[in-house]
């Protein structure tokens, strides 16, 4: 059985850093591509090296997926192409607990906040690559910038076809209308 290359020990980084590659073929991670995908055939690889510091461990990465998706538009699927590049610090020290401060708020350090607690001896890079890819998503989902998606009028599909609504009156010209014709 494939070693599970999703969890990495800390024993076994060595003094030089340790290189992972997730290929195309590589079922885990695959699966979990396929998990943030919206249909089947989610492709992609991804690299990441992890060094070892007495008190920390530094990621480095950068992954490339293709992901089925629906516009949120048009609701066709196509394919979103992700490529990211990242960096992630894991302390391996406790953390000092959060000091409550005199009005009860929990004071945050903010430059703690791009360093996550490595809790364990094992840094699991599924959550890792999951988290970033996550984080490479765009906010709204479309095949493309300007899609222009169904209109919601007649429901045709705009990129291919036209709109076939019937320009809205206003009845108010309408009376204006009959005004000039009796005059
Ligand atoms: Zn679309
Ligand atoms: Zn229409």
């Amino acid at each position: 059985m494939p070693r599970d290359l999703l969890k990495v020990r800390l024993n076994e980084i060595p003094d030089r850093g340790l290189d992972v590659h997730f290929a195309p073929q590589d079922q885990r991670y695959a699966q979990m591509l396929a998990e943030v995908a919206d249909g089947d055939g989610a492709t992609g690889e991804a690299r990441v090296r992890l060094e070892l510091w007495p008190s920390r461990v530094d990621l480095s990465g950068s992954m490339s997926s293709r992901l089925p998706q629906h516009c949120s538009r048009c609701l066709e699927p196509f394919d979103l192409s992700i490529e990211r590049e990242f960096t992630q610090v894991l302390m391996r020290t406790a953390a000092p607990e959060p000091e409550l401060a005199a009005d009860g708020e929990l004071e945050l350090n903010l430059r703690d906040l791009d360093k996550t607690q490595l809790v364990g001896d094992v840094v699991d890079l599924g959550e890792i690559l999951r988290e970033e890819l996550l984080l490479a998503l765009p906010p709204k989902m479309l095949c493309r910038e300007d899609c222009q998606g169904i209109c919601p009028g007649c429901g045709a599909e705009l990129n291919s076809e036209p709109c076939t609504c019937q320009p809205e009156t206003d009845p108010r010209w309408d009376i204006l209308k009959q005004l000039k014709l009796d005059s």
